[in-house]
Formats: structure tokens, sequence, C-alpha cells
């Protein structure tokens, strides 16, 4: 398969996942102001009237021009989904720390909704179906459970290495330069 590209806006922060083809338009539209990373692929353009064919090639990552979300979206938490959650959490289970397929992960909230507890990532933990069951409507304390890892908000750095499982050597090199030393990540 394919890898992505990573764009990142003129400060350096990530944008977007894309397509090679995606990443060939921007250079062909001359919207690249510099990239990184290993050479990914040259991709052949249209026939030239002296016969040869032209070729765009992209790195790995390649800077939007004129791009500058930056500090704005630094401070953004990405979106709250199970996917994600898991991925933070390396499929493991916070109350028994056995590591679950998928299919027998669940979202436990530390503190239930029922009693205030927030939908927020500082607030749920990946749990597996029977701690999930045996914990209930309780907080840890009251069911006699205890967290195996605090729950953190993944940074945009973060967000992107979770998001995607084909990251390129570089890619990667780039992106945990941003991760937070805290991140389970640097575990
Ligand atoms: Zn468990």
């Amino acid at each position: 398969m394919e890898p992505y590209i990573l764009t990142i806006d003129m400060s350096g922060l990530p944008q977007a996942w894309v397509e090679l083809q995606e990443a060939i338009t921007y250079h062909a539209k001359g919207m690249v102001a510099w990239s990184l990373g290993e050479q990914v692929c040259s991709f052949r353009g249209g026939w030239r009237r002296d016969g040869t064919r032209s070729q765009i090639d992209t790195k790995s990552i390649i800077a939007i021009r004129g791009s500058s979300n930056g500090a704005r979206l630094l401070g953004q938490s990405p979106g709250l989904s199970n996917p994600l959650l898991f991925s933070r959490d390396r499929q493991l289970c916070a109350y028994c720390g056995q590591r679950f397929p998928l299919k027998e992960l669940s979202r436990d909230h530390v503190v239930p909704v029922s009693r205030g507890g927030r939908n927020t990532w500082t607030n749920v933990v990946t749990a597996c179906r029977s701690c999930n069951t045996c914990k209930s409507n309780r907080l840890p304390e009251e069911a006699g459970m205890s967290l195996l890892y605090v729950p953190y908000s993944p940074n945009r750095y973060e967000h992107f290495i979770l998001r995607n499982r084909r990251i390129l050597a570089d890619q990667m090199q780039y992106l945990m330069s941003g991760v937070p030393r805290n991140s389970r990540l640097h575990d």
C-alpha cells in the first residue's frame, strides 16, 4: 500500500495525512514551501513536446505555503473516539493491565457520567468488558479497583501518530519530536 504524506503548516505543525496524489497536486500547484524526509516516489505526469514525460517527486513531509493554523491548533485536543482512545492506551485495560483485541475493549469513564463525570480525554480509559462491568457505576476506589495509568489528552503530534498505522520512519521521527515527555508513546 502507498504511504501517506504528512502535510505541515509553515510553523511545522502537522496538518493532515494526505494521499500521494494530493501531495503531488500541492507540488504541481507550487504550494509546497519545503519538504523533509525521504523521497517517497516519483509521479509521472503528462508527455512534453520533446517526447519526455514530466515527473514530480515528493518527500514524505511537505510544508504547505501560506498555511499557519499553528498556534490555534496546537492547544486543541483531538476529538475523542474509541479507536483513538484504545490506541492511546495501547489496547491495555486500565484495571487488569492485560492487552485485548479491539472488539473486547470499551470506554470506561473513571468518574461515571451518571455521577457528573465528563466524556473527555482525561476522564476516560480503555477497559476490557469484564473490568468495565465489574466497575459498573462506581468510582474506582468504591469498586476496589485501581487505575494502572493516568488518562491524559494527546496533543496534535501524538494524535497524528495514533491515527495512522502506516507511518514512515522519518515521519515518525518528526512527529515524536513534538510529543510531550509524559506521553505513553515514550515508554
Ligand atoms: Zn480488564
